[in-house]
């Protein structure tokens, strides 16, 4: 394993971003910025020795301080939508910024994908980790948060979060690394094969919040249980696929702990991915609010041409109270994995 660093920018308050790439014996490589402990690049070799850059990056850092897709970006303090922006947490009422329409998206207006990271680097590993301190974006507690990445010989990329705050607060820690794992450049991933499982879902208002209602994936073009293409049904005149113009939905896991959740293959390289958690649920976004961002080979990145699986809790969780709780106790630990592993 082999780990380089090098400068890849400066913010726009002048402080310094680096690139740190992780390569392994396979010579497939990963790439993190140290800003919003972003995954930037994701290349792996396919089965005829090409090197196939499977995950949508920008080139400069002031197109990552504009990224309004969180392209690869750590989501945090709390990942996807709370509605209205608001929570009551041992009695006391807090008020999120609204930075999607009426409600909270990815940590609000400064998330933890636009701060710079310490960073750690070990043999095949690197650890990003920052003091999310008390009140910040309104969120209560002085949070202490880290994400181990890792990327071993068997082209396995494992993140490992840690946190632990001095008051009670809620916490819903995600990566949103867009994948197409026909190459990062070559547009819709709505030819890829999709299986998740999942036996039912969150459903969603119009604004992409969950609703508190979980329906069960039978029988509707949200059943990915065997493998299926995923533009087989995006287009459906369904309620849930036209309020978000695609999927854009909570899947509820099946089983609990550490589980393979998910397996999706391009049929043009044959490059697949298996995904792997302990978390109790996935956010399948198939990019559809994607508007034609300039990334890193100069091509625009149009509507579905990556599709994210975000593990995490449901999102809207104080709200709905019969999804699992967010909430993180003082002084206990959270701790959650999730590997992407990469078959080629
Ligand atoms: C959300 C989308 C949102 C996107 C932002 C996803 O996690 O589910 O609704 O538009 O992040 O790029």
């Amino acid at each position: 394993m082999e780990i380089s660093k090098k400068l890849f920018g400066k913010t726009k308050d002048g402080l310094d971003v680096h690139a740190f790439t992780l390569k392994n014996n396979q010579g497939s490589y990963i790439t993190f910025l140290d800003y919003g402990a972003t995954v930037r690049a994701i290349v792996i070799k396919d089965a005829s020795g090409i090197d196939r850059d499977i995950c949508l990056g920008y080139n400069t850092v002031s197109d990552y301080e504009n990224n309004d897709g969180y392209l690869g970006a750590c989501i945090g303090r709390v990942g996807n939508r709370i509605g209205k922006g608001q929570f009551t947490l041992n009695g006391v009422s807090y008020q999120l910024a609204l930075n999607d329409g009426e409600n909270h998206l990815h940590g609000g207006i400064k998330g933890f994908d636009k701060h710079l990271f310490d960073v750690e680097t070990s043999e095949n590993s690197i650890t990003f980790s920052r003091v999310s301190p008390d009140g910040e974006e309104n969120y209560p507690g002085n949070l202490k948060l880290s994400v181990t990445c890792t990327f071993n010989d068997d082209n396995q990329f494992i993140l490992d979060y840690h946190a632990v705050s001095d008051q009670d607060t809620i916490i819903n820690l995600t990566n949103h690394t867009y994948f197409n794992l026909s190459g990062e450049n070559d547009g819709d991933i709505t030819d890829h094969l999709l299986q998740l499982n999942a036996a039912s879902f969150t459903a969603n208002d119009n604004a992409c919040l969950p609703t508190g209602e979980i329906l069960p994936v039978s029988g509707s073009s949200f059943d990915f249980r065997s493998p299926k293409v995923i533009g087989k049904e995006i287009n459906h005149n369904e309620q849930q696929l036209l309020r978000a113009g695609g999927y854009d939905h909570n899947f509820v896991l099946d089983g609990k702990g550490m589980r393979q959740i998910a397996i999706v293959s391009s049929p043009k390289t044959h490059l697949s991915l298996n995904v792997y958690t302990d978390k109790p649920g996935v956010q399948f976004y198939s990019g559809n609010f994607l508007t034609g961002q300039i990334g890193k080979s100069g091509s625009a990145y149009a509507k579905r041409s990556g599709f994210c699986l975000e593990t995490q809790y449901f999102p809207n969780a104080m709200a709905c109270r019969n999804f699992p709780s967010p909430v993180l106790r003082a002084d206990e630990e959270y701790h959650f994995t999730t590997i992407y592993e990469f078959i080629n």
